[in-house]
């Protein structure tokens, strides 16, 4: 026998609080606008509904990393309000050019069409598609080289949660440790000391401030995006003062970003919300609270793995979300100044 629900309707997994997304997106302390420079928009029809949240939460203009044959139509319906990073086809995956040959043919096509910002997504699994996806591999390198000569920036995607690597990364002959992974990075913001690189989810070290400002100190090239909403929440909750100390001593170099994914298999109002809500209330509030937004993540690592498994899933958990509530002027950096300077004319 099964006992009934007390409430037969289950919360959204982004909305477990019930918020009016609406109202509170009114209510948040910041007025000015905003810019997301780590977002990826799938097609028109994503766009528009993603721009109606993004209007909501202030959110003027976004970098999206969106397949070169959906370009031009997002643009001509979205005009200045989206810009371009170039990727590769993943819908292809399975095809050995998709990393190689048809990767730079791509960038040479993002950059005819005004794009000047190249994504290089590095994460540890990448292992698992094609060994082409390290960031130092030697095709790599030839398209930093060729984006480099077409005037375009980089965006990397370099380590994974620390979660991670206590679960599906412990095979660390395979997957590397994240030291690992942050040395290649090293490797190549040298070799390329001339390109800005935004290093996404704050170099993939946000357990971790004091590594991600070691990183900062050594490469003048280097900057990062905020993005990864369940992430960022749960690891610099644990210490919003230090994270507000981080964002101003390195003013200018911390950009916005949400890492929004907007495409047809899930267009829902509440998804896209709760990712600018939680940003926004653990940049600008002080909120002590849980999160609207579960979080499986939370189940990996030790704990976790350790239990034996249950017949029933368990309850997914969300993480406690504790504001920064930067200054405005640290705000105003992280929301538009910091990518105007970097971005604004690219
Ligand atoms: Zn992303």
């Amino acid at each position: 026998m099964t006992a009934l629900p007390a409430n037969p309707t289950p919360p959204h997994p982004a909305n477990r609080l019930g918020l009016q997304y609406r109202l509170e997106a009114a209510r948040l302390p910041w007025a000015g606008p905003i810019w997301d420079v780590h977002t990826h928009l799938e097609d028109v029809p994503a766009a528009r509904r993603f721009f109606e949240v993004a209007e909501l939460f202030g959110v003027e203009r976004v970098w999206s990393m969106t397949q070169l044959e959906r370009v031009d139509a997002i643009r001509e319906a979205f005009g200045q309000r989206v810009r371009f990073i170039a990727v590769p086809n993943y819908d292809a995956s399975e095809d050995p050019r998709t990393f190689t040959t048809d990767w730079l043919r791509r960038i040479e096509r993002f950059a005819e069409k005004g794009c000047r910002l190249c994504k290089f997504w590095a994460a540890p699994r990448g292992v698992d598609y094609s060994p082409e996806l390290r960031l130092d591999s030697p095709i790599r390198r030839e398209a930093m080289r060729l984006a480099r000569s077409l005037g375009m920036a980089f965006m990397v995607h370099v380590g994974d949660p620390d979660l991670w690597f206590a679960s599906k990364y412990r095979d660390t002959n395979r997957y590397g440790t994240k030291a690992q992974h942050h040395a290649v990075l090293e490797r190549v913001l040298d070799d390329f000391g001339d390109v800005p690189f935004i290093a996404a989810h704050l170099a993939g070290d946000p357990e971790h401030l004091d590594r991600v400002q070691g990183l900062l100190d050594r490469h003048r090239n280097l900057y990062l995006d905020t993005s990864a909403t369940k992430w960022m929440v749960r690891e610099l909750s644990k210490k919003p003062g230090e994270f507000r100390e981080f964002c101003q001593r390195n003013a200018g170099r911390v950009l916005f970003g949400s890492d929004i994914v907007a495409e047809a298999a899930d267009l829902s109002f509440d998804l896209f919300a709760s990712r600018y809500w939680a940003l926004r209330t653990l940049l600008e509030t002080d909120y002590d609270g849980p999160s609207p937004i579960d979080d499986p993540d939370l189940l990996l690592g030790d704990s976790g793995l350790s239990k034996s498994p249950s017949p029933e899933p368990p309850e997914p958990p969300a993480a406690w979300l504790r504001g920064a509530k930067l200054d405005t002027a640290t705000l105003g950096n992280v929301y538009r100044a910091a990518a105007e300077q970097l971005l604004g004319n690219l």
